[in-house]
């Protein structure tokens, strides 16, 4: 065995079904991963290949033998804004879910955090360290990296007001700092989004200065706030669809009629109405069919189409 035979390797040896392909000693890629167990939906097919690097030089090894093989790249944070197909991926999921630290200054309030941290963690940790800025973070169940690619958000704050950068990875491998100013922010958009970087990486400038207690507080009520107003105890993806203005979408959802609709196991949300909820037992076709249902049905009503926020991945074809 030569030193770098790792790299093409399969654990099992050459004679057995490959089970694990290694791409270091520390970074394996798993094939037929799958991802309903890593969608807040709980629905979707598998992913050819899966691998969660826990550092980033394994996580460059990983895109170059992405590159080298052709597979088509897909990144997990959460997975707490992605609807993917029960006919799963194809090519390497990549998820973030390991790449994880936080510095945080106090007395300048800036945070460097990486992709893979949860944001409530965040918003926790900021309020620790008298950080004001992330409060409203903190019911939103998704990573760093997912946050600044979908410029997360609630109670009229978003990250595009408190990113001061962020470290990506391009499609060649090179590694480049983007200022808020190179991602087209606008409402839950990014060019981030669909596009082929990886961020790695964010820091955010936040107020430092302010009273532990008292933003431990805000942060409890803003918690507190979600779940009354949010059904928060069934799989979901939080908003669907992005407000369209002036009205809300789940305003227009539930002057449509549609709370409690029903398409196999997937409901519109009674609390909520821009929340669909699995309900146990929907398969990713029941969601993608109830999505376009409420999109025709508010069409109908109010004469608008309503753009949906969660990623929809893989094909959807006759469904
Ligand atoms: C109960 C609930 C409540 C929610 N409430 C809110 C809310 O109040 N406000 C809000 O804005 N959202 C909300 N969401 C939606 C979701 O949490 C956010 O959109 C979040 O930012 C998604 O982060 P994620 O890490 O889960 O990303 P994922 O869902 O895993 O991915 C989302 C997109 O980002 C891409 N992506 C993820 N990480 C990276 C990375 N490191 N580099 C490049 N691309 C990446 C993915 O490929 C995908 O296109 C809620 C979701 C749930 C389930």
């Amino acid at each position: 065995m030569t030193a770098l035979s790792y790299l093409t390797e399969t654990v099992g040896g050459p004679r057995s079904r490959p089970t694990l392909v290694a791409v270091s000693p520390t970074c394996s890629l798993r094939p037929q991963v799958p991802l309903s167990k890593l969608t807040s939906f709980r629905v979707g097919g598998r992913a050819e290949w899966y691998v969660a690097p826990r550092s980033l030089e394994d996580l460059q090894l990983t895109l170059q033998r992405a590159r080298t093989e052709g597979w088509p790249v897909t990144v997990l944070g959460a997975g707490s804004n992605l609807l993917v197909s029960d006919r799963g991926l194809p090519g390497l999921a990549i998820s973030t879910r390991y790449l994880r630290y936080t510095h945080i200054d106090g007395d300048t309030g800036r945070i460097t955090a990486a992709a893979g941290e949860p944001l409530p963690r965040l918003a926790w940790q900021a309020a620790e360290a008298g950080a004001s800025g992330f409060e409203w973070a903190v019911g939103i169940p998704g990573t760093v990296g997912g946050a600044v690619v979908m410029n997360a958000g609630a109670h009229r704050s978003s990250t595009a007001d408190v990113l001061r950068e962020a470290r990506v990875i391009n499609s060649d491998g090179s590694m480049e700092v983007l200022v808020p100013e190179d991602l087209d922010y606008q409402y839950r958009t990014s060019n981030l989004q669909g596009g082929d970087r990886l961020v790695v990486e964010a820091t955010f400038d936040l107020v430092p200065g302010g009273d532990r207690h008292a933003l431990k507080a805000a942060t409890q009520d803003h918690l507190e706030r979600r779940h009354r107003t949010q059904p928060y105890d069934r799989p979901s993806c939080g908003s669907v669809f992005r407000n369209p203005g002036p009205q809300a979408a789940g305003w227009l959802i539930e002057r449509t009629g549609l709370k409690g609709y029903r398409i196999g196991g997937a409901m519109v949300a009674e609390r909520h109405a821009n929340f669909i909820l699995n309900c146990g037992n929907a398969t990713a076709s029941d969601i993608f069919r109830l999505i376009a249902h409420v999109r025709e049905s508010v069409h109908d009503r109010w004469s608008l189409w309503l753009e949906p926020e969660v990623r929809v991945l893989g094909e959807f074809g006759g469904v």
